[in-house]
């Protein structure tokens, strides 16, 4: 079996959360404040296959962007383990450390406000291959050339700003970017969201015309399941900061098996335009503060049992290559 160019063993990630103004008053007359702590991740396994597609799906507060972040090396784990090519990140030094930094890169949701306001797209985009001598001051030109045709830019605007350009162009800043330090595997963030309709079909064939071009692998961190079947080879569901399933795409929206994955899949039928839309699910997602006991998700399944209140599922092989976390499964 090939060696995943990222995987995640056990991840968690804890963040001590700010008491806010009524917290600290409290405080003053001796009832607090309290530090609470946020449960972003608990206990993560994934790995990441050279050349696939993997498809990171989850509501708003489910840890999908943490997860991304600390893939990406841009933040740390508090436990667990994150492995490049089967090597320990944490054990790595000198060129192996740069070189398992620069192979993975993130592209992030909103261009404008990663994208220093500042400076001209020459310098965002060729600073950092310069700066790691992937190319020397004199190609920089050239280099900064090819690689904005490649993403379907004009060379003639490298002496713009960010703010001269629209959504869709600035998204492509931002794969020029993440491209120029000649990544392997790329953490694409909620990377088409912000982008009108069209200008997300034409960014998506950006991404996978490059797929083909670099030998790129993917993260594709994404809320719109639309979205995710559109790219994914594989799908991981994200809730509460536990991956409740993992499977093919295909098999995956074909035959759900989490009941969290079947909810965010029930469609309503719309007789009017055709077009899909999926169905709301009961509930709100639990704050992380106080995650609830047993399975996550028991406050809003509607097959929750006794034992699901108390006793985590384990997340297990219920088909070769498909997982899931469910006690429905035995
Ligand atoms: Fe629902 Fe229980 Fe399965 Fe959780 S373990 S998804 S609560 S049936």
């Amino acid at each position: 079996m090939t060696t995943p160019i990222i995987s995640v063993e056990g991840v968690s990630k804890r963040f001590a959360k700010e008491p806010d103004l009524a917290a600290k008053l409290a405080g003053l007359v001796g009832a607090g404040p309290k530090r609470e702590v946020v449960h972003a991740l608990d206990t993560v396994d994934l790995a990441i296959r050279p050349g696939e597609v993997m498809g990171l799906v989850g509501e708003s507060g489910s840890g999908k962007s943490t997860l991304g972040r600390i893939i990406a090396g841009i933040w740390q784990q508090s436990g667990g383990k994150v492995y490049y090519e089967g090597r320990d990140r944490t054990t790595l030094a000198g060129t192996d450390r740069r070189a398992a930094a620069l192979a993975v890169q993130m592209v992030f949701q909103d261009p404008m406000s990663s994208l220093n306001p500042r400076m001209r797209i020459e310098d965002i985009v060729s600073e950092a291959p310069v700066y790691h001598g992937i190319v020397d001051k004199a190609g920089a030109a050239d280099y900064l050339a090819d690689l904005m045709r490649k993403v379907g830019l004009d060379p003639a605007y490298a002496k713009r700003y960010p703010h001269q350009f629209s959504g869709g162009q600035r998204a492509r800043i931002g794969i020029a970017r993440a491209l120029a330090v000649r990544p392997k595997l790329i953490v694409a963030d909620e990377s088409v969201a912000a982008l009108d309709v069209s200008i997300q079909a034409q960014v998506l064939n950006l991404f996978m015309q490059l797929r083909a071009d670099f030998g790129l692998t993917y993260l594709f961190i994404s809320h719109d399941l639309g979205v995710v079947r559109h790219v994914a080879d594989r799908v991981a569901i994200l809730y509460l900061g536990r991956i409740v399933e993992l499977a093919p795409a295909e098999e995956l929206f074909a035959a759900p098996n989490h009941p969290y994955t079947q909810a965010l899949l029930a469609e309503v039928p719309r007789v009017d335009t055709g077009k899909r839309r999926f169905k709301p699910i009961e509930g709100e997602i639990p704050s992380p503060l106080v995650p609830p006991p047993g399975c996550h998700f028991h406050p809003r399944c509607p097959m929750a049992s006794a034992r699901c209140r108390t006793e985590v599922p384990a997340f297990k092989e219920i088909a070769p290559g498909r997982f899931s976390a469910c006690h429905l499964n035995g």
